[in-house]
């Protein structure tokens, strides 16, 4: 199917959704939005004010209490719809990605299968919201516990997984009755717009769900959480902000969830099968041009096959093509702007001045986009920056370790933890392993674990909560407790 992107770029609502029309900023401003790969703007949105947000607040509980009691299963049915209009969309969601972000398309195409699946998901999980019936050891109550919205919520989501990070959090909070004001990055907020206006399209009532895109994060959810009326904040992002955030909702005591950086290890043992172990590093190094959360940012490989590692891993990078994502073949687009590229570029420049050797790559690459060539970085000294620091780009340090015990100390030897991987084919070694590993993810033998029925979220600095599987729509809920007065408590 092809797309053409001028018809598909005049759909996506350029407006803020507050209630059930896409308007203006209150003061008229806008701002615009880049393709990273050519450097060229493609859309100009509304600007959200703090008034404009509080207006969005406004518009979300003044449904609450209706959507709240309408029944779970309209509210999955609308979820199934919502499905399926994604679906039917899939490629323009695909183009609006590729175009925003410069993922290369084919893995766009994956992230609108993997992002869509939370709407599947939570449509399934809408009807299954349970409580337990039970009796207090005493004999005095019989107690049951129900599980209710936990009321308004403020979603704030990354650059990285423009739909994904969405639906992950839309989903569960309209599986469980909330209502929402929406906040997407400021660079890449078409897919959103695009997302919010299908949801109205398949049902969703007006006012459950308003978007405010800005160029101010802070100017949207500072008087958000100021609100007495909101009560939950849910974050995707770097672990600086998320402290933040976390500060300023204590002032209010909201629920939070918390989804933030990471600093993942990808450990090679010396029983791996090495070629599961590339493969495995292609996709947890390379997946989203290294601009994940989850993305493998520390190879630790034992000293007797990190020789024919490195080899074998230096030889896929270097099969790779880079360049914009839209084009064909292209299999690594660019950083999604000059602050990232300049980032990654420091953090490579640094690793090599303090000793490392560039096996691959170590350079921008040509073009106006924000492309750095994949890079593998072999010696990389056990302090270096690169190794504390989230790389976000393709760039992939190695660092050798003695033994086991060697290997769980360097891999937790950071203060994030959010996914890990082992590769082993010893199944005590893997359990031994993954008991100590710090991490709320671990991907055994494999480098892409992200699933909408498994709980993501991590530990340490990396944050609270989880996102999909069972857990996800709990983070939606709050529980109630009924003690009842036991029949029998005076016989
Ligand atoms: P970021 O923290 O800069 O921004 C995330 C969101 O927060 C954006 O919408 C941004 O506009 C908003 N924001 C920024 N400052 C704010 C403030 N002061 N108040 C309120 N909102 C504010 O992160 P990013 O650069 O967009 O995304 C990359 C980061 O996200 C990385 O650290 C990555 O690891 C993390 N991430 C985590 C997960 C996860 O599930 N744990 C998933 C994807 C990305």
């Amino acid at each position: 199917m092809t797309i053409n992107v001028s018809e598909l770029l005049a759909k996506v609502p350029t407006g803020l959704l507050i209630g059930d029309s896409w308007r203006d900023a209150s003061d008229g401003a806008t701002f615009d939005v880049e393709n990273p790969a050519t450097g060229e703007t493609i859309a100009t949105l509304a600007s959200a004010t703090s008034e404009d947000a509080i207006a969005a607040l406004d518009a979300a509980c003044a449904v609450q209490h209706d959507w709240a009691r309408t029944p779970a299963r309209q509210r999955a049915e609308i979820l199934r719809r919502g499905f399926e209009l994604v679906q039917e969309r899939a490629e323009e969601f695909a183009t609006l990605m590729t175009l925003e972000m410069g993922k290369p398309l084919a893995e766009a195409r994956g992230e609108v299968t993997y992002g869509n699946e939370f709407l599947r998901w939570f449509s399934e999980e809408a009807v299954r919201l349970y409580g337990r019936y039970g009796a207090t050891p005493e004999g005095n109550l019989r107690m049951i516990t129900t599980r209710k919205p936990v009321g308004p919520c403020l979603l704030i989501t990354p650059w990285n997984f423009p739909l994904a990070m969405a639906t992950r959090k839309v989903a569960p909070a309209i599986a469980a009755g909330c209502v929402m004001v929406l906040k997407p990055a400021r660079l890449t907020p078409l897919t959103t717009q695009y997302f919010a206006q299908t949801m109205l399209d398949a049902g969703l009532p007006a006012g459950v769900l308003n978007v405010v895109s800005g160029k101010s994060a802070s100017a949207i959810s500072n008087p958000l959480m100021d609100d007495n009326r909101l009560r939950k904040v849910s974050f995707t992002g770097s672990t600086p902000v998320g402290q933040q955030l976390l500060k300023k909702a204590a002032d209010k005591v909201l629920r939070t969830s918390m989804e933030l950086g990471g600093n993942a290890p990808f450990i090679v043992f010396d029983d791996a099968d090495l070629d599961l172990a590339v493969e495995g590093a292609m996709g947890a190094k390379m997946r989203n041009i290294g601009e994940a959360c989850t993305a493998a940012n520390r190879f630790l490989v034992h000293e007797s096959v990190a020789e024919e590692f490195s080899r074998r891993f230096a030889a896929r990078l270097e099969e790779q093509v880079v360049g914009n994502g839209m084009d064909d073949g292209v299999t690594v687009g660019p950083l999604v702007e000059q602050k990232a590229l300049d980032s990654v570029s420091a953090l490579v420049d640094g690793a090599v001045s303090d000793g490392a050797e560039v096996v691959t790559g170590g350079a921008r690459g040509s073009g106006n986009g924000y492309f750095y060539l994949p890079t593998l970085l072999n010696n990389v000294p056990r302090d270096a920056q690169i190794l504390k620091e989230e790389i976000f780009g393709p760039v992939a340090p190695v660092v050798t370790f003695k033994d086991e015990a060697d290997a769980i100390r360097l891999a937790n030897s950071s203060e994030y933890g959010l996914a890990s991987y082992v590769f082993s084919q010893d199944m005590s070694r893997i359990f031994r392993v993954s008991d100590q590993l710090e991490f709320g993810l671990l991907g055994v033998n494999t480098g892409v674990i992200s699933n909408a029925a498994a709980p993501f979220g991590g530990v340490k600095q990396s944050g609270m909560g989880r996102e999909g599987g069972l857990e996800g729509i709990e983070e939606y809920t709050s529980v109630q407790y009924l003690g009842i007065r036991d029949p029998y408590a005076d016989q």
